[in-house]
């Protein structure tokens, strides 16, 4: 008979083994378009005062998540960029407050 404590371990093996293919694999790379990629290596170029003249696109699974500057530095985008626009926050900040008032303003 097998002891419960090495039936945990075996199973929270697999658990961390999961978990860390999950966070490595190509699902948390975010797609962006070759404009979004070149505006990324030019802001890179800026804020780094980097001389390359040269980037290419970084892609998996047939779809931009990223550049490589001349460089060598290498970008790769984890997380949507619509999803970090300030006019999307400004906009939810809005609805808030809308919210807000509704709830205090609502007894006269
Ligand atoms: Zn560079």
């Amino acid at each position: 008979m097998i002891p419960i404590e090495a039936l945990m371990i075996v199973i929270w093996s697999c658990l961390v083994a999961y978990v860390t293919w999950y966070a490595t694999s190509a699902k948390c790379y975010a797609p962006i378009t070759p404009q979004e990629a070149r505006l990324l290596w030019k802001i890179h170029v800026q804020l780094a005062h980097c001389n390359g003249k040269r980037w290419r696109e970084t892609r998996r699974g047939g779809k931009t998540v990223g550049f490589e500057c001349e460089c060598g530095y290498k970008h790769m985008q984890k997380r949507p960029l619509v999803g970090s626009l300030p006019s999307l926050q400004a906009t939810s900040r809005k609805e808030k407050s809308v919210m807000f008032n509704k709830l205090h303003y609502s007894y006269d």
